[in-house]
């Protein structure tokens, strides 16, 4: 039997307005080239200033996960050549980061929890970004220099389904607290899977193969998966010494395989020696105590959901899963609503209509529009199968929650005048039913509800028709 080992490495990419160590701004979408100095190009004599925006990021991080912040802590240079990277070398923090020994907690649907620990989170500045067009290639620098947080965690992970939500709760995370958007696709939350197997029992840790630039949960889920099956096989064959070595891999989405890319590097390869250019951090206690504060977490916003609104921890996490989510169902919750309403509209009628890449950022119907549609339901204005009328329409069209219903005609009837009327003339044409259901064939009630809906065109407030038959059938 064999267990499987795995560590993840993630780089997020701080949402800082400037570079790392110079002024020049982060954003994506301009032109090539154009985001430069002569700082991030490297050009002689230009001096780094770390960028305290950064230091404040970082802080909040650790304090995010529970870590020991460093308050004196160092860069290094790490030595590579590589035509995205100018300086032919990278500024890390290897010796003493910013952030260590920390941990988060993941959630199991059962219920259970699982701690993994996070050794370090260092700063660092990332490299260009090489295009590659037929014969040629290009280097664009716009992204050199802009800051990177490399967050390590241990080896603790013991299957894909666990690296997947160390890595969604990580996501979520760092969205919570605002310091990267974190978009897979754009490469602001790159991920690199580290996996090896073990005999179950064994302590010791085995060759490790690292997988890199995998750009969606989906496919790293499958990458572990296909990496773990080809180690296994590899053992089982009497071929895992030959076959496993430390290397760097990538996952081919196509071929549904992982393929070696080139032989990991040691850590003396690299020529790791201290920055130069650069002061130690030295960050002071008054700054430690403004940089640690931070926004409500995942995890403590799931317990208040619990408690404030009797949510069960399932439905408590699936609505804190996204800082979006979770700010939707609380504007919703302005409306003065049920909180099991407010659940059920927004899992699972709302959401359940979105398609593509529509999602609560951007729903065509917003938080207090869908609250208020609620507020419809709860206060007798609409029956709940009007409102997904009202629901379907909103999805499509400009309106407000109470014009489309007036436009839909679903207004329902509460005004028991128009349902007593209704009601006399089904009791005058059923006579022979009303002596039946008085001599105590209770079930024929049902027939009388239905009969007056019918009658009502489906606008009676089911309540209030109830009430009044009761009180004229006797
Ligand atoms: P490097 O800096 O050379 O990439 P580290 O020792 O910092 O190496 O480890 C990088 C990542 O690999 C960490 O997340 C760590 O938990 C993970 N890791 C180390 N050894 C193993 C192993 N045998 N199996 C799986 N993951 C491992
Ligand atoms: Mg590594
Ligand atoms: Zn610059």
């Amino acid at each position: 039997m064999f267990e499987v080992v795995i560590g993840l490495e993630v780089h997020v990419q701080l949402n800082t307005k400037t570079k790392l160590f110079c002024s020049c701004p982060t954003s994506f979408n301009h032109k090539q080239n154009t985001n430069t100095c002569p700082t991030c190009l490297a050009l002689p004599g230009a001096l780094p200033v770390l960028n305290k925006e950064v230091l404040h990021k970082s802080i909040m991080f650790g304090t995010a996960i529970n870590a020991r912040i460093n308050q004196t802590s160092y860069f290094d240079r790490k030595s590579y050549f590589y035509p995205d990277s100018p300086a032919a070398y990278q500024v890390t923090q290897l010796y003493t980061p910013i952030v260590e020994n920390g941990s988060l907690r993941i959630d199991f649907e059962e219920g259970s929890h699982k701690v993994i620990r996070i050794n370090r989170a260092h700063i660092e500045a990332d490299a260009g970004k090489s295009i590659h067009d037929g014969e040629i290639s290009k280097v664009d620098l716009n992204r050199a220099g802009t800051p990177l947080l490399e967050i390590v965690s241990e080896p603790d992970m013991r299957s894909a389904e666990e690296a997947i939500l160390y890595l969604k709760k990580l996501h979520s995370i760092v969205r919570y607290i605002d310091i990267s958007d974190a978009n897979m696709q754009e490469g602001s939350f790159r991920v690199d899977v580290n996996v090896s197997i073990r005999p179950k029992g064994d302590e010791k840790l085995y060759t490790r193969v690292e997988i890199k630039n995998i750009n969606s949960f989906k496919f790293i889920q499958k990458a572990i998966e296909v990496e773990v099956l080809r180690q296994k096989e590899a053992w089982e064959d009497g071929v895992y010494d030959k076959e496993i070595v430390q290397e760097t891999r990538l996952f081919d989405q196509i071929k549904q395989e992982t393929r070696s890319m080139r032989g990991k590097e040691e850590a003396a390869d690299y020529r790791y020696f201290p920055e130069p250019d650069l002061l130690k951090v030295s960050v002071s206690d008054a700054m430690l105590a403004q940089y640690m504060q931070i926004p409500e977490l995942p995890d403590e916003k799931m317990e208040r959901f619990i408690k404030e609104y009797g949510m069960n921890e399932y439905n408590a996490n699936v609505v804190t899963s996204t800082v979006e989510s979770a700010a939707f169902f609380e504007t919703m919750m302005e409306e003065g609503i049920s909180a099991k309403n407010a659940l059920t509209w927004l899992t699972v009628e709302l959401q359940g209509r979105f398609k593509g890449d529509i999602n609560v950022t951007n729903s065509p119907v917003d938080a207090k529009t869908l609250g208020t549609l609620v507020k419809r339901i709860e206060d007798g204005t609409i029956s709940g199968k009007a409102a997904k009328e009202v629901l379907d329409y909103l999805m499509e069209n400009e309106a407000d929650v109470d014009s489309a219903i007036e436009k839909l005609g679903l207004k329902q009837v509460s005004d028991t005048g128009a349902l007593e009327a209704i009601c006399d003339a089904i009791i005058a044409a059923n006579q022979d039913k009303v002596a039946e259901y008085q001599g105590g064939k209770e079930k024929l009630f049902g027939f009388f509800v239905g009969q007056a809906m019918k009658e009502s065109k489906g606008s009676a407030n089911p309540q209030t028709l109830n009430e009044i038959l009761k009180a004229k059938l006797g």
